[in-house]
């Protein structure tokens, strides 16, 4: 649906071995030793005590169920779990993909980061196993909030965004670089009367490692309507590759779950974006608020905010919405 293949040459030889679990010299990792500490970190759960159950969504490639696993932490009911899973035929660049997505989740651990809770393999099958996110994924609560018109606040819009805001602090602090950041990939838990966003699918993440720009060599589907000039021209990925895909999050936010550039082809939206053509602004959106999202889209990655700055921005910009007199709610068409 989103996306492009761009020029290739980057090899996936040593898919093979990093299923297996023996050493590799992988092309995406900084160095071997890295590769190493993160693989013998990784929880392995044995597939007895894991049940699979009902779908809960189908991704560009696996499927994601519901499932519990029983005896965590000592506990006598099983937990329930999401559980993704890849089909049987699929490409190497696929494998290595979900592998990466295992071995990213289990170094992050933030409260607005999925949890990664084990890995389990069981001859060519390959589970990853995260923590359940009851509420599904943004794009999708967005859409629903369209039946609730009058009753969205504009405050709980920036709640939501604030939240990704800080996992992806996280990520930029941590140097790990998330390449499909979208509504889409983001999901949703009930906490008490609170609604908390948390980041997932990290299927395109890469490690910066000391240089804090990924360059990218492979072949692979990637998401153009989300990605900055220097991402879908050069393959040149930062952290600030990331803040561009998040103006894009939070023009989606305010659209209610619209696909950006309706209309447009992936190839349009390169030649659109290259000339300085921008989304415009969606009707429920404060000036403020665009003002921050064109900001995430300044040609010069340079002069894009960072995930603090943005925090920041949101955070006043929320608080100013509580002090003010007038009707908290977004006045809008239904
Ligand atoms: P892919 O990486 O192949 O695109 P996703 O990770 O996006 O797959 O998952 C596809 C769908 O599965 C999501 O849109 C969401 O509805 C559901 N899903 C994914 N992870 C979870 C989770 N941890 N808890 C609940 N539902 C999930």
């Amino acid at each position: 649906l989103f996306c492009a293949s761009l020029r290739s040459d980057e090899s996936l030889d040593t898919m093979s071995s990093f299923i297996g679990g023996n050493s590799v010299n992988s092309p995406l990792y900084t160095s071997i030793e890295e590769y190493e500490k993160v693989q013998s970190d990784i929880h392995s759960i044995a597939r007895h005590k894991l049940t699979v159950q009902r779908l809960l969504g189908k991704g560009a490639f696996g499927e994601v169920y519901y499932g519990l696993l029983a005896d965590v932490a000592h506990s006598e009911v099983p937990t329930p779990v999401a559980v993704k899973t890849l089909p049987t035929l699929c490409s190497d660049q696929t494998k290595l993909d979900f592998f990466m997505e295992a071995v990213m989740l289990s170094k992050l651990k933030h409260p607005n980061i999925v949890k990664f809770i084990g890995i389990s393999i069981e001859g060519s099958s390959i589970l990853l196993v995260t923590e359940l996110m009851d509420g599904g994924d943004l794009r999708s609560y967005l859409r629903c909030l369209r039946t609730k018109l009058n009753d969205i606040a504009t405050k709980e819009l920036i709640l939501l965004c604030i939240d990704v805001a800080t996992g992806c602090q996280y990520l930029e602090e941590h140097g790990c670089i998330h390449r499909d950041l979208a509504t889409r990939n983001c999901l949703l838990s009930e906490k008490g009367s609170r609604t908390i966003v948390k980041v997932g699918d990290f299927g395109m993440s890469r490690l910066t490692g000391r240089t804090n720009y990924y360059r990218k060599k492979g072949t692979a589907l990637v998401p153009v309507k989300w990605m900055s000039p220097e991402a879908f021209i050069d393959g040149v990925f930062t952290s600030k590759t990331d803040v561009w895909s998040y103006g894009v999050l939070l023009w989606e936010v305010f659209s209610l779950g619209h696909v950006p550039y309706p209309g447009k082809s992936n190839e349009e939206v390169m030649q659109f974006v290259k000339h300085g053509g921008r989304l415009p602004k969606p009707e429920i959106c404060t000036e403020k608020i665009y003002q921050l999202m064109t900001n995430c889209w300044a040609d010069d990655s340079r002069l894009r905010p960072n995930f603090t700055t943005i925090k920041e921005k949101l955070t006043s910009i929320e608080q100013c919405d509580n002090n003010s007199t007038s009707n908290p709610y977004l006045s809008v068409p239904c």
